[in-house]
């Protein structure tokens, strides 16, 4: 494709995604604003990303560490006002590393990262924002600490120094997701917790009504995957 079929395919897409995010705020009696859209661009190449960047974007979702470090570092170099989240699952070999490159972190989620995620912070001198992914389906194969052990972790975050910005959740698939949503935000407010990440392509209206403040959207604004 040319670039400036990308473009206005990436601008229609952004606008509707945009809608979407005001018409449920609207629902809810929140201001839009208070719902930071990232763009989740795993898989999806500098081409793909550039026409969300020249349209305003300005936040971006990779899952891997190493992906980011090959895309990001030059996509910066012209947009040095983006932000980079983290939202993948995180090994903690890889924890000195996304300190260096990310400006938040959505997938802290047991002690051992926190650890070492404390550790690169005070070698490095630079603190990324950190939710604690809660595994609110309590799915053996995903991530994310189990809810009853959520609150040694936050404690444990908290004395660690880590700048905590609340909880992250994917409610597991093929489910009603409204259920697992409105659990992470009770769960969120129980520990006077701001930050709320949740809300993709498919179920972004119910978590904003339910008080996300952080939606990552990937399909919607790029397509769907390869
Ligand atoms: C891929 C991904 C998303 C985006 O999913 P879409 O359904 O494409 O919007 C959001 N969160 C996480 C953790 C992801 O891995």
């Amino acid at each position: 494709m040319i670039q400036d079929d990308l473009s206005r395919d990436a601008e229609a897409r952004l606008t509707a995604v945009r809608d979407r995010i005001a018409r449920a705020a609207g629902v809810a009696k929140r201001a839009p604003a208070d719902v930071t859209l990232i763009a989740v661009s795993k898989t999806h190449d500098a081409a793909a990303i550039r026409p969300l960047l020249a349209a305003g974007v300005r936040d971006f979702g990779e899952n891997r560490v190493q992906e980011a470090q090959a895309k990001w570092p030059a996509l910066r170099e012209d947009n040095p006002d983006a932000r980079l989240h983290l939202i993948g699952q995180l090994q903690s070999n890889k924890a000195a590393d996304a300190v260096a490159l990310a400006d938040a972190i959505h997938s802290v989620d047991r002690p051992s990262l926190v650890e070492a995620l404390a550790r690169a912070i005070a070698a490095q001198g630079r603190a990324p924002d950190c939710f604690l992914q809660i595994n609110i389906g309590a799915e053996p194969q995903k991530g994310g600490c189990a809810i009853d052990e959520l609150p040694a972790l936050l404690r444990q975050a908290r004395d660690a120094g880590l700048p905590i910005a609340g909880l992250m959740c994917i409610p597991p698939a093929e489910l009603e997701p409204a259920p697992y949503l409105a659990l992470c935000a009770k769960l969120a407010r129980d520990h006077d917790l701001k930050g709320l990440s949740m809300g993709m392509s498919d179920d972004l209206e119910t978590a904003v009504t339910l008080g996300a403040t952080h939606v990552r959207v990937g399909s919607a604004l790029f397509g769907a995957r390869r």
